[in-house]
């Protein structure tokens, strides 16, 4: 025991040394002015925040960072020239609610069917997998940044994560949540009381103040980067209070919160207790907008054309042909209710950040191409184009709290940039082929201009 003790002193004492160690190579690991530059040369360069497009733009890529973007940069001679043609480069996208490490398939039968199957028979370890899978597939299509909002088994997110900052996975830089805190239950549908021990496995039950207290600490120390809440799941919910708890802890260590909230009251008391973002929000009274505009919380719509949901979620091959009618009035009635939502937050003042909420297996479609449908419903609801892919870039990075690193092309933030042939000005949907990703300064996809 003795000596169990003396070997952790020991080890103690030797992470911390070489947590200094570290701390003062990576000072060393830094750009330094003498690492190579590359220059980005492409036809179309659209600056996001003025909304500008120049001719003949040219990004220069200095190690991991950009050192300078425009339409009147010289390349300096000796520089390694990627050559885009047209095309129109813009920052890298940022999806800010995903669920990598999960992927239903439509014919288990819903949500509740497909939880029960995930926990029941994949480890977290082969989640991480999976979420590695599922994260290429987002970066290869544009998605260069995500928020990961649970879902994950025990700190799953978290794993990947840290694999990815390590380049031992490529995929998309990683905000992850770990669990998600919850009223009893979680998300589950009906479970036995043998069966409920589950929910722990992706939810963390919290009932009273000092339990979402003890929730957001340990999220905190399990590696969560923001905390995810579920503020209901009809009929558990959680409390203005414990909330209001859950707020203070995350914003006192200055992490943010993203609450899952539907209806008047869930959504009034996120908006009361100040969270960072209102996830779906599916339904939503005018006055939360409005306290949403006073207080600066983005709302994430998570929203999809009709065509995702029928693709996503078919008609069961029994259904009748009424059955299968009643089953696409749905799905439009439902497309065109949000639209209307997201017309009214838009109108409020109401910022927002683009999020997927993409967790289905969509035939025919990677993840990363499913997500990227999320533009078209935002278009539906009356968005114009340069302001869907604000949400997608400087208002997702503010949200994740990484202005200052990502979400432009500007000098000192990370060389996160795609490039398209089409114009996603005129058209949104020519954001859904985008033929070269940079991932901090690294080439991920670089395809030829289509003829
Ligand atoms: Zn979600």
């Amino acid at each position: 025991m003795q000596k169990t003790l003396l070997t952790i002193k020991y080890i103690l004492k030797s992470c911390a040394t070489l947590l200094l160690l570290s701390s003062v190579l990576n000072v060393h690991a830094q750009p330094t002015p003498s690492a190579p530059i590359r220059a980005v040369k492409c036809g179309r360069l659209l600056d996001v925040r003025t909304g500008r497009v120049s001719a003949n733009g040219v990004v220069l890529v200095q190690g991991t960072k950009i050192l300078q973007a425009g339409a009147n940069v010289t390349i300096p001679a000796g520089a390694e020239v990627i050559d885009l043609g047209n095309a129109l480069v813009l920052p890298g996208l940022i999806d800010a609610h995903t669920h990598l490490l999960q992927n239903y398939q439509p014919e288990l039968g819903g949500d509740d069917n497909n939880m029960l199957v995930t926990v029941t028979t994949m480890s977290t370890a082969r989640r991480a997998l999976l979420g590695a899978a599922m994260g290429r597939e987002d970066l290869e299509a544009g998605i260069t940044t995500v928020r990961d909002l649970g879902n994950s088994g025990q700190n799953g997110d978290v794993a990947l994560r840290d694999a990815i900052n390590k380049g031992q996975v490529v995929g998309p830089r990683i905000v992850a949540s770990t669990r998600a805190l919850s009223a009893a239950g979680g998300q589950f549908g009906e479970l036995t009381p043998e069966a409920q021990a589950l929910v722990a496995q992706e939810y963390v039950a919290i009932s009273g103040v000092e339990e979402a207290r003890r929730a957001v600490r340990q999220a905190l120390y399990d590696g969560a980067d923001c905390i995810k809440v579920i503020v209901n799941t009809d009929p558990r919910v959680v409390s203005l209070a414990e909330l209001q708890v859950i707020v203070e802890e995350a914003h006192r260590v200055g992490k943010t919160v993203a609450a899952h909230a539907i209806g008047d009251e869930a959504t009034r008391m996120a908006a009361q207790a100040g969270v960072n973002s209102i996830e779906h929000a599916y339904t939503i009274p005018d006055d939360v907008l409005k306290m949403m505009k006073a207080r600066n919380i983005f709302l994430v719509p998570t929203d999809y054309p009709a065509e995702f949901y029928l693709a996503a979620f078919q008609a069961p091959a029994s259904a009748t042909p009424e059955q299968r009618q009643g089953y696409e009035r749905g799905a439009r009635a439902f497309a065109a209710s949000n639209n209307q939502r997201l017309a009214r937050a838009v109108k409020a003042g109401v910022r927002i950040a683009a999020g997927s909420d993409e967790y289905y297996q969509l035939p025919g479609k990677t993840r990363g191409q499913a997500s990227l449908m999320m533009f078209r419903a935002y278009a539906a609801a009356g968005m114009k184009p340069l302001d869907i892919i604000r949400a997608a870039t400087l208002n997702g990075a503010e949200l994740l709290g990484l202005k200052d690193k990502i979400g432009a092309l500007e000098p000192g933030l990370a060389a996160d940039l795609i490039a398209v042939d089409g114009d996603p000005l005129a058209d949104i949907t020519a954001l859904e082929i985008v033929r070269f990703v940079m991932k901090g300064g690294q080439v991920i996809k670089q395809e030829p201009a289509a003829k």
